[in-house]
């Protein structure tokens, strides 16, 4: 799956603006909105805008620190998140680069400057007297008449603290250290390893018999790839999903399928210079060892106590639940196509890498839909704008498209985002086309989030990336159903952080397990029947979809569910079953993987959607580590919250109003009582069941 957000920093720092001419990345910004000033943004500015920005930090937390003042809610917390401006804006601006457009030069720093911002973080979070501080305003809590997001925001500092390690003592808190900063190199190491090896050429086709089955406009893709690499006359398919999916469909070569699907499971996992198992070993260790310092048994225990699920019984419990229906399905999609290879008189048994190929021939021949019918209908400007007229209908908000904002890539957009009454409400990058600087997936963040402390409205800058069809040189971008999805999902992240409404951005932590709802439940727009009609059009007639294609679309809605929730499923054990050890030895990567796929009965004909090697969610940071399951957990919520929907209405107004009011704008430390306010009731699982057919 695609998805990933970068979720708002509890202990996002510091300092006023130092100005300094010289730095883009350091000045005020005058670009229209405050825009990053991309055109003048050059690699060697990052690192010492880096160093500038975090020793700015460092005088103003110690300045909070040493206050002789008596602790406040003001000089403390209001004052921490006023601080660590500029080093925030630096640190987006080069996440966002280093993720959508990297290059050896930007990878070099965020080597160098990972272990430092590991240290400097340290710093503030083991600072004694930082910490008494809000300690003691956290202990008379209830006597300071604060508000319920001042409360909300009290308790995410003091929590953070506490998790971060302020309550060790000294010996423990230099172990601590020594483990950030460890793991702050190892998954940068890991990042470049996996970027690497996503960009490798799986399969160079010389000679057009390697093409049977390929529809044109594949075979072009794989003769533009080739060229671009020094390859011209010959065909080329990587490792990034738009170039192997199609081709995993369509090739009549299954040796060229298996070649193909092999590359792709085994990146990481090569026993070369980029190999991740060592890595991911020692990752895991560092884990059980940092959970242990912080009083947890395992690293879940430590993550999910933060999360709805709260503990990884309750996780497994939800998995497990899930894994039997959907695990009976997916051999029922097994019998279906073993049945058509039957049929085509061959005497092999369906593989793993046949899968997407006879999966087509199924669908093609059960419900007379295919790949290649959809895709003239989804021409990704279609879709987007299709996107956005769904967020009007919805919250009344308009995109109007801006030329004079500064891109850091010719593919990038923008759009300014407009309340119904113009009201400017914030700033929209999508940048949607794979390049070799881009890691794989798709993902919404921001250089900036929403915060108004005093009146001083701060207004964000939210930008979607994808890896989507790209154009050819005689087509547009033509999408595939999955990718129309991704597009809506990530907009759905974008609409939850431009829809934030609160005083401190440090009020808005979102668990893992809730931030997929705002994603997800956008999702059920871009297929819904009475939507697709609206912006699937056809890129060459402008038509739209005909009736009888959406027929089919709806019969098939079912179709390869077993597969999608089992490969998925099968990705949430293996994250579940590395982060629930107690051991801080290190893990034979690869035993630890067949024994974790063994327990649940994993059945040959799939592999799990990522293995452990190039499992980027969990190992190329803390990020979804323990919290893959947080998809499918988030999926009980948008289905039964789409329901609300269908029973109102597709585009009620007053009760997207109130998804708006309740779920996107605020954070609140009880998103369960946040959902039922939207809803009336806990969310029930029986929506998920029906909409994958796995009742
Ligand atoms: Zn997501």
């Amino acid at each position: 799956m695609k998805k990933s957000i970068c979720l708002f920093a509890l202990t996002v720092l510091t300092v006023g603006c130092g100005v300094q001419q010289e730095n883009p990345l350091l000045r005020e910004w005058e670009a229209p909105f405050e825009t990053p000033p991309f055109d003048e943004i050059k690699n060697e500015h990052f690192m010492p805008a880096f160093l500038d920005a975090m020793e700015a930090e460092k005088a103003e937390v110690d300045a909070i620190a040493d206050s002789d003042e008596e602790p406040t809610f003001k000089n403390t917390l209001e004052a921490l998140e006023e601080s660590g401006e500029q080093l925030d804006r630096v640190s987006r601006v080069f996440g966002c680069l280093n993720s959508a457009n990297t290059n050896d030069e930007l990878q070099d720093i965020s080597k160098e400057i990972a272990p430092l911002q590991a240290k400097h973080s340290d710093d503030i979070n083991l600072n004694e007297e930082l910490f008494a501080r809000i300690k003691q305003i956290y202990e008379e809590k209830d006597s300071l008449g604060l508000n319920p997001e001042q409360h909300t925001l009290l308790e995410n500092y003091y929590l953070g603290f506490v998790r971060s390690g302020a309550n060790l003592n000294d010996e423990d808190k230099e172990t601590l250290r020594g483990i950030n900063e460890e793991l702050s190199k190892l998954y940068v190491k890991f990042r470049q390893n996996h970027l690497k090896q996503t960009n490798a050429i799986a399969l160079v086709i010389d000679g057009e018999a390697g093409l049977a089955g390929l529809p044109d406009d594949v075979v072009q893709a794989a003769a533009e790839t080739a060229k671009a690499r020094g390859l011209e006359g010959k065909w080329a398919i990587t490792l990034q999903k738009p170039s192997f999916i199609p081709f995993l469909m369509h090739s009549e070569k299954r040796n060229l399928r298996e070649i193909v699907f092999k590359a792709y499971i085994n990146r990481g996992n090569n026993d070369d210079e980029f190999d991740n198992k060592k890595l991911i070993s020692r990752i895991a260790a560092l884990r059980v060892r940092k959970a242990n310092l912080l009083g947890y048994k395992t690293h879940a225990d430590f993550v999910l106590e933060r999360n709805m699920a709260k503990n990884p019984e309750n996780v497994y419990k939800f998995l497990n639940d899930l894994w039997k229906p959907a695990l009976r399905r997916a051999k029922t999609e097994v019998a279906d196509m073993q049945a058509v290879i039957n049929r085509e008189g061959h005497d092999f048994k369906l593989q793993a890498w046949d899968w997407w190929y006879y999966a087509e021939k199924v669908k093609k021949e059960k419900y007379a839909l295919d790949d290649a019918m959809l895709r003239p209908y989804f021409k990704m400007e279609n879709v987007r704008k299709g996107s956005f007229d769904v967020a009007e209908k919805l919250y009344g908000v308009r995109f109007v498209k801006r030329h004079d904002i500064e891109v850091y890539h010719p593919d990038v957009e923008v759009f300014e985002v407009l309340e119904a009454d113009g009201t400017h409400l914030g700033i929209f990058y999508s940048d949607y086309y794979p390049r070799d600087g881009k890691r794989s997936g798709a993902w919404s963040s921001s250089f900036r989030s929403q915060s108004n402390i005093d009146g001083d409205l701060i207004t964000p800058l939210v930008f979607n990336v994808g890896n989507f069809a790209k154009p050819t040189a005689d087509k547009p971008s033509l999408m595939s159903m999955d990718e129309v999805e991704t597009l809506f999902h990530e907009l759905g992240h974008g609409l939850n952080s431009l829809f934030a409404n609160t005083v401190y951005s440090g009020s808005r932590r979102v668990p893992r397990d809730f931030v997929e709802l705002p994603s997800q439940i956008m999702e059920n727009w871009a297929r819904d029947p009475a939507v697709l009609k609206t912006y699937a059009l056809h890129y060459e007639t402008g038509e739209p979809i005909p009736l009888e294609l959406i027929d089919k679309l709806e019969k098939a809605k079912y179709f390869n569910q077993g597969f999608r929730t089992v490969e998925y499923l099968a990705a949430s054990f293996l994250d579940m079953d590395w982060h629930v050890l107690t051991d801080a030895t290190e893990q034979d990567a690869a035993k630890l993987e067949t024994e974790s796929m063994d327990k649940i009965g994993l059945i040959a004909e799939i592999e799990s959607r990522y293995q452990s090697t190039n499992f980027g969610h969990i190992f190329s940071s803390g990020g979804y580590s323990s919290g893959y399951y947080s998809y499918i957990w988030a999926a009980v919520l948008d289905a039964d919250a789409f329901e609300a929907f269908k029973e109102a209405g597709l585009f009620d107004r007053e009760l997207a109003a109130s998804f708006r009011k309740n779920v996107l704008s605020k954070g609140s430390n009880d998103t369960m009582a946040q959902y039922v306010r939207f809803r009336g009731s806990e969310p029930k699982v029986d929506a998920l069941l029906k909409r994958r057919g796995l009742d």
